[in-house]
């Protein structure tokens, strides 16, 4: 693979003026002149408070109730006043109305969500050692909730050249390995790839890293994480010591955050190929142009379900990227699979994945296709099959969007079902944060009714282990699934 990206660097992230590091808190309450004289003209939605204070938010009255329940956003329209002159990605202290103290936060006044909480302790300052110290707990977490060795220290993934090891047709190179490998240790080496750091459910709002092997890809949705970025590439590079960290912060939500897009290394260099492996299955990323930070890791233990489901089954995948449930079902021993994208690159690295991972091709079928169109196409040749797997895109990325994106989901989730032989089975998934649990099953309750099916919920499915979700942010739980067997 050639990467025209690989090549070209990052541009070195220059802290805008306001940026300013909180180690030095005996500033706090005295007033910044820097913050006053430089700070450029933004059009805030708030009345502005005391110009000459030290830059606080204040909050409306009874509007700290969420931020005491610790929801970590604090949105533009809880918002009284900004006291001083703080710029956009500074880190200010949240006060109620009354002035009690109540969270530091990332301010970004071009955004709805005009600040992220760091961190809810008055004395905690937020600086390099912030990071390090909510990094490593991250790590520390991963490590507790896997299958890596606990007398391994972090990092157990990236592998070191050496001899190598055989495990089950896969070729793993870690010299550290012998043959008689605890299961667990056994179990470790079929997944090199997590999501190290989840955001706000892992108290670093707008920070997400994936590692696929020794690369780890960085992702920075908002305006305080983006002035950290730096800081936080550092800390990784040094904890985890990937041969990469590169960033890929072109998601469109960054538009929200009026920040632009960003593509490319930070640190180290981009391996002209990149896999991830996966309970011993091998999957091409590509880093730089694949989708979100180039696979979809939130999937892991539902496509392991997926395995277990389709032993001589026909099995349809709707909106397949490359190939993930595909390749579970057929090593899981379905008789077909028929996998469908509308992106061809998706596609052809599908087709690259079932060959490196010897999987049976005259099995697999792929097709590039309008989803849409596609189900209503097999509809009307009358098509059946036994196993249909529906994993689109975010529909909803809010609330806002839950009404459109429902008629999306009823859609297509209608047609399956319409699909199914008698006693078939549906797996079926929303990624929109914007839909809740409750509302994706009435909308495939509404689906079967239509569809003249009676089903059963046979599994409740959410995000793997590695995408945990803060309990006081609900919005961290953005991937629902659902596994349903139609009547017989
Ligand atoms: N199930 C996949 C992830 C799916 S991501 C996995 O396990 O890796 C959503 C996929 O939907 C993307 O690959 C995107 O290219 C595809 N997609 C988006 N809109 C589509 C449409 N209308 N028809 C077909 N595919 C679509």
């Amino acid at each position: 693979m050639t990467n025209p990206k690989t090549k070209s660097p990052s541009t070195p992230h220059r802290p805008s003026q306001g940026n300013r590091d909180f180690r030095n808190r005996t500033k706090r309450n005295g007033k910044s002149s820097e913050a006053q004289n430089d700070a450029p003209r933004h059009v805030l939605q708030h009345p502005r408070g005391n110009i000459n204070s030290p830059a606080a938010i204040i909050l409306n009255p009874g509007r700290e109730k969420s931020v005491l329940h610790r929801h970590p956003w604090i949105f533009s329209g809880a918002i009284k006043q900004m006291d001083g002159a703080p710029i956009s990605r500074d880190t200010l202290p949240v006060r109620s109305a009354q002035g009690e103290f109540l969270a530091w936060a990332a301010y970004n006044p071009d955004s709805k969500i005009t600040a992220r909480i760091w961190s809810w302790r008055e004395d905690e300052i937020i600086d390099a050692a912030f990071f390090r110290k909510r990094i490593e707990s991250a790590l520390a977490a991963r490590v507790s909730f896997s299958n890596i060795s606990q007398e391994k220290k972090w990092p157990a993934f990236p592998l070191p050249q050496g001899e190598g090891l055989k495990v089950e047709g896969t070729h793993i190179n870690d010299s550290s390995l012998t043959p008689t490998l605890s299961r667990r240790e056994r179990e470790a080496t079929q997944n090199n790839g997590m999501r190290l750091i989840h955001a706000e459910s892992d108290g670093l709002p707008g920070l997400i890293v994936d590692q696929y092997g020794d690369v780890l890809v960085m992702q920075i949705g908002s305006a305080g994480a983006e002035r950290w970025r730096d800081t936080c590439a550092d800390i990784l590079q040094e904890l985890c010591n990937p041969i990469c960290v590169y960033e890929r912060s072109d998601s469109d939500s960054r538009l929200l955050e009026k920040l632009d897009k960003r593509n490319g290394v930070l640190r180290g260099s981009l391996p002209n190929s990149v896999e991830v492996i996966e309970n011993g299955l091998r999957f091409k990323v590509d880093v730089a142009e694949g989708q979100k930070t180039g696979f979809y890791l939130d999937q892991r233990n539902n496509r392991a379900l997926t395995e277990t489901l389709a032993r001589d089954k026909d099995v349809l995948n709707c909106f397949c990227y490359t190939g993930g449930f595909s390749l579970y079902a057929l090593r899981g021993g379905a008789k077909s699979v028929l996998s469908i994208d509308a992106s061809a690159d998706a596609l052809s690295i599908a087709q690259e994945n079932l060959i490196a991972n010897g999987l049976d091709t005259t099995r697999a079928e792929w097709q590039e296709a309008d989803v849409f169109q596609a189900l209503r196409t097999l509809r009307d040749q009358g098509r059946k099959f036994d196993l249909i797997i529906l994993d689109p895109p975010k529909f909803a990325p809010t609330a806002a969007f839950a009404e459109k994106a429902a008629r999306g989901y009823k859609d297509i989730n209608l047609l399956g079902f319409k699909l199914l032989r008698p006693g078939g089975v549906l797996a079926t998934y929303s990624c929109s944060g914007g839909i809740s649990d409750d509302l994706f099953q009435k909308i495939i309750a509404g689906a079967a009714l239509d569809a003249g099916v009676d089903a059963q919920i046979v599994h409740y499915l959410h995000a793997s282990a590695d995408h945990p979700v803060l309990l006081s942010f609900p919005e961290g739980a953005y991937l629902k699934g659902l596994v349903l067997r139609i009547s017989t």
